[in-house]
């Protein structure tokens, strides 16, 4: 016998009725990003290799360890993208979007890879629901762009769910705290696991983001990033939060909120969802105001969010979920010698008024045909023999109140749309 193949570690199928969970959850994004005026951007899983090492950066885990990069047959260097801010920055400067009406506000649905170890809540292949916004300074941009993610979250159904806000200021402003930082964490570097002491050179601000609880206690005492702040940053940052304030979004500073990527500047959040456990942040994002430019474009300021879909759904609300559940199909069943052919035909007939239709042609016997409709939550069949075929009626039958009755062919639509 030959093996049978299981899908790649990391990466898992969606099967009914879990796609159509999926489909709503993207369906209300497009319809709430669509009400503050965003349009889907859809750019290729494959990208040069290149592009996310000068964005996201050479130094962070994603550039160091997680990214699927190979060779493509002539020898250049690819990446599965690892997050879709790049390619949409990317996009909006090869198709030169800055000579169209500024800002730019586009949506993306799709996947994403990183080479992570899996687990409840991580996949090597997840997918990410993200907006950016290219050309408005702030800070009412900012809460903008947060006001349309909670109004989102909120038709899903969540309630209660943390926003941790934080600013990692200008250029200025992040280098000035990184040198602070490294003089703080120099003399205790011994004390620091491989990976922070590795960090400690390489971007002491990723120290930050550590598990590690003895070297959580050292942070306690290190300087924080508000001490470095341009004076500008912290208005930008003020203006912010009086604008969420005015809206009354509850939110939470968290000054160790850096978040992994470099492109960050100023503005970064995160939205934490108690029911995930260790990985529990479902969106992160925040302003990245030199990456258009570092991508050879005009001199533009951004920012985006991503929601992680994988994680979101597995948290959805039960209300939502009950919400989407299937629809009830109509079966239509031939009944003793009759083809299947005739009930093709009515099942044809009923979908071209817009009805779900289930047509069963497998020869099954009308008992076991039944049984089936009533366990795929079928409310109606109708059932067509011989008797009926000649005198041109059908018989319509109630599955949940079992009864039923005949009615003439000419009148099925009608009567089917009635009962439903
Ligand atoms: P990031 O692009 O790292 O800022 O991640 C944004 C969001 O994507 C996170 O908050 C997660 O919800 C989700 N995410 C990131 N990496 C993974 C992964 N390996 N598996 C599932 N979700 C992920």
């Amino acid at each position: 016998m030959p093996r049978a193949i299981k899908s790649v570690k990391g990466t898992r199928d969606f099967l009914p009725p879990e796609t159509r969970l999926w489909a709503a959850v993207e369906e209300t994004a497009r319809r709430v990003f669509g009400t503050y005026g965003y349009e889907e951007i859809r750019t290729p899983v494959l990208e040069e290799t290149d592009l996310f090492v000068r964005s996201v950066g050479e130094s962070t885990d994603i550039v160091g360890k997680e990214m699927y990069t190979f060779l493509d047959k002539k020898g250049r260097s690819l990446t599965l993208r690892p997050e879709s801010t790049a390619s949409v920055v990317r996009a909006f400067v090869q198709h030169g979007l800055a000579n169209q009406p500024l800002p730019a506000k586009l949506f993306y649905i799709g996947p994403q890879f990183r080479y992570e170890r899996p687990q409840k809540g991580r996949y090597r292949q997840f997918h990410q629901i993200g907006a950016e916004l290219i050309g408005d300074p702030g800070p009412e941009t900012d809460a903008e762009l947060l006001l349309m993610l909670l109004r989102f979250l909120g038709e899903l159904g969540f309630r209660d769910l943390l926003v941790q806000l934080n600013t990692v200021g200008d250029d200025q402003s992040r280098a000035a705290y990184r040198e602070g930082l490294r003089s703080f964490l120099e003399p205790h570097r011994d004390e620091l696991g491989e990976d922070s002491r590795r960090r400690l050179d390489s971007n002491p601000l990723r120290i930050l983001d550590t598990k590690n609880p003895e070297e959580r206690e050292l942070l306690r005492e290190a300087p924080e990033l508000a001490e470095f702040l341009s004076q500008e940053s912290r208005e930008h940052f003020e203006g912010l939060r009086r604008a969420l304030d005015r809206f009354g979004v509850a939110y939470e500073i968290e000054p160790r909120l850096v978040r992994g990527l470099d492109y960050y500047t100023r503005t970064v959040f995160e939205i934490i969802s108690e029911g995930l456990g260790a990985q529990d942040a479902i969106v992160g994002g925040g302003r990245y105001d030199g990456l258009v430019a570092e991508l050879g474009g005009p001199e533009l300021p951004g920012i985006g969010f991503a929601i992680g879909e994988d994680r979101l759904i597995e948290v959805l609300p039960e209300q939502f979920s009950r919400a989407v559940a299937g629809s009830e199909p109509i079966v239509v069943v031939p009944v003793g010698e009759v083809a299947a052919v005739e009930a093709l035909e009515l099942a044809e007939r009923l979908r071209g008024a817009g009805l779900a239709v289930i047509a069963e042609l497998s020869g099954r016997s009308v008992k076991a045909a039944l049984k089936k409709a009533d366990r795929s939550g079928a409310r109606l069949a109708i059932l067509i023999g011989d008797d009926e075929l000649g005198k041109g009626l059908v018989t319509l039958r109630d599955l949940k109140a079992a009864d039923q009755f005949t009615v003439p062919r000419a009148d099925l639509v009608a009567r089917v749309e009635e009962m439903l």
